[in-house]
């Protein structure tokens, strides 16, 4: 179905378990969830890309960042212990190359 175009997961972690994870091209509409209650980090999912759009931390790093859209890229949110990644959905295996 996909034209050639990258399938993207989105992974939420909260400190280092896995919270959420969704293919991208399964994102209808936004969903906006909390990976952190005492620092309210609220982090928005959408079809396209994946943003942490609130937080209660000092440095709001993670705030800045902006959306990311591409495979690799990550906000993270250091105090909160929260990071949200995309990465390649087709890449099962990981090769170690060296
Ligand atoms: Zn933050």
């Amino acid at each position: 179905m996909s034209g050639g175009e990258e399938n993207l997961r989105v992974v939420v972690r909260k400190d280092s378990d896995i919270i959420y994870s969704k293919s991208l091209s399964d994102i209808k509409s936004p969903i906006e969830i909390c990976a952190d209650e005492e620092y309210n980090v609220k982090v928005l999912l959408m079809s396209d890309g994946a943003e942490i759009v609130h937080s209660e931390c000092v440095d709001r790093i993670c705030v800045n960042t902006g959306k990311i859209t591409h495979s690799g890229q990550a906000a993270v949110c250091l105090p909160a212990h929260v990071s949200v990644e995309l990465r390649g959905d087709n890449s099962e295996i990981d090769v170690m190359v060296g």
